[in-house]
């Protein structure tokens, strides 16, 4: 085979990576205007937007976590189809390398990253015949984020009290719970891929691969179109908005498909996808030149391969600054200006703060010591690192889920003192508690803004713990300049994310009388 075919893969995975498509963008970008002006929910849209132009403009991931890599692949009858996926597992390993994927393949038992993205099931292959002439090779990248907020339901069962029965009703009533569920967690505004049916392993599979319908496309089904239909509208009813933080803009998209079931089981599965939705394709002839690239005007531009160029830095303005609501801090905080900030508060972090997510909590938790971080603010993140002749350069770093943390935060923040914890998505009321006591915060970031976040590191001046537990885990010390978050959780027992919460479990539970 050609190396046409790796080479035509490996800008796929730099388009899907870098790039969202035009008809996700545009769907972004109209509901902007529905958040209200100076709200968090704009200030987190207004971040994503820039963030989307400065990924596209860079050539570097639009999110630090570059997802599952999935491959969904047509091909003509006696096509040979392991030379294929042979090239698109060099082009994997290749896209890891220039850094349009984040090393992001673990052994499932001892945690070890393969530093290439290959593994068992990693990247992901579905591959399919047709009676096409050419090849149709699509691709996904879902990150963990919103893929941890996917759900299974099996009817009938009760949700906020109320029976979900085997027909359409209940299908929208559990769909509706797992968008309520997701709040926050999943980088909201999200995307809702939906299988009625199947079984447990086909349902999760068709309803993530409804994510490749584009957001116009009505569905052939009246009854399913009807469904769509409605599940947006009540999802955007519930008021959870972008990043959970309170608004009008929840749901962008749901796309309902339907498999035959036993008539024991009705599997309802949900794939949940957060704004920043992946999601590329392209036609090929049979040596491998692309005949057209799918989910794109014919006219989009791309940085040419070798103009990727992360030093463009320096001519980047977030533009955050001047805003008349956010208020600049000095890191560290000492006391005061913890208990100074309230719920709701925007903020601009300048100083010096540590990465630090599952394996670092577990390791300080078990009583490993890591005596730089005392005192100081903790960023649940896993950033994308470029090493060159000994120094570092990020070029991805938005938050993490915080609440895989939850197990460990209060016993971290008394142990090291620690002054705020920067993350998204909340935590829980044992951190809320350890806030309060030991006079700390939670700071949320914008999830996914990976490239916003990159620009304002400065410097990098140390790593800990990256020969242990591999660079995404490792302990990143990096000087940020204007970084900004949203106080969600303040030392005085107030935490957003519970306001939002309760609200939109109001909403639901009145939708479902
Ligand atoms: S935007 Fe959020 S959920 Fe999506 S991949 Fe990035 S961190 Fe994960």
């Amino acid at each position: 085979m050609s190396c046409n075919w790796e080479n035509v893969v490996l800008e796929l995975i730099r388009r899907t990576s870098s790039s969202l498509p035009e008809d996700v963008v545009q769907v972004l970008e109209l509901n902007r205007s529905l958040e209200q002006s100076g709200s968090n929910a704009e200030l987190a849209l207004e971040l994503v937007s820039k963030n989307i132009q400065m990924a596209k403009n860079r050539s570097m991931p639009i999110c630090q976590d570059t997802g599952t890599i999935s491959f969904y692949i047509s091909t003509p009858i006696g096509f040979d189809q392991l030379a294929l996926e042979k090239a698109c597992v060099n082009a994997v390993s290749k896209a890891t390398e220039i850094g349009f994927l984040r090393q992001n393949s673990v052994d499932s038992v001892d945690g070890k990253n393969s530093g290439n993205n290959l593994g068992p099931g990693s990247p992901t292959f579905h591959f399919h015949q047709h009676s096409e002439s050419h090849v149709d090779l699509r691709l996904i990248l879902k990150g963990g984020g919103c893929e941890n907020m996917s759900a299974q339901y099996s009817l009938p069962t009760t949700i906020q009290g109320k029976r979900c029965d085997r027909d359409l009703d209940g299908v929208r009533a559990v769909v509706l719970d797992a968008i309520f569920q997701a709040q926050g967690k999943g980088c909201g505004p999200g995307f809702i891929g939906v299988c009625i049916g199947g079984d447990r392993a086909s349902g999760y599979d068709y309803a993530k691969q409804q994510l490749l319908r584009t957001l116009d496309d009505v569905n052939t089904d009246p009854k399913l179109a009807e469904l769509e239909a409605l599940i947006m509208s009540d999802a955007n009813k519930l008021e959870i908005g972008p990043m959970g933080f309170g608004g009008k803009f929840t749901i962008g998209g749901c796309k309902v498909g339907k498999l035959n079931r036993l008539p024991a089981s009705f599997f309802v599965s949900v794939s949940y996808m957060c704004w920043a939705y992946r999601r590329r394709g392209v036609l090929l002839d049979l040596q491998g030149n692309a005949k057209e690239w799918l989910y794109q005007n014919p006219d989009e531009k791309f940085p040419a391969l070798n103009e990727s160029n992360i030093s463009k830095d320096q001519t980047i303005t977030i533009g955050l600054a001047q805003k008349p609501n956010a208020r600049k801090l000095q890191l560290p905080l000492d006391e005061n200006a913890v208990r100074s900030l309230k719920s709701g508060d925007i903020v601009l972090l300048n100083g010096k703060m540590f990465t630090g997510r599952d394996e670092i909590h577990k390791y300080l938790f078990k009583g490993g010591d890591i005596p730089q971080i005392r005192g100081g603010v903790i960023y649940h993140c896993g950033p994308v690192v470029l090493e060159k002749n000994g120094h570092y350069k990020i070029i991805a770093a938005g938050p993490t889920t915080s609440i895989r943390e939850e197990p460990y935060q209060a016993d971290v923040i008394e142990k090291f003192a620690i002054k705020a914890v920067v993350g998204k998505g909340g935590m829980g009321q044992k951190t809320l508690d350890a806030c309060k006591k030991f006079g700390c915060v939670y700071l949320h970031a914008i999830g996914g803004a990976a490239q916003i976040y990159a620009a304002c590191v400065t410097n990098v001046p140390a790593v800990y713990l990256k020969e242990k537990f591999g660079s995404p885990e490792a302990v990143w010390e990096m000087e940020v300049r204007d970084f900004p978050a949203v106080v969600t959780m303040d030392s005085h027992g107030n935490s957003l994310h519970q306001n939002v919460n309760d609200d939109s479990k109001a909403r639901i539970v009145s939708m479902m009388m």
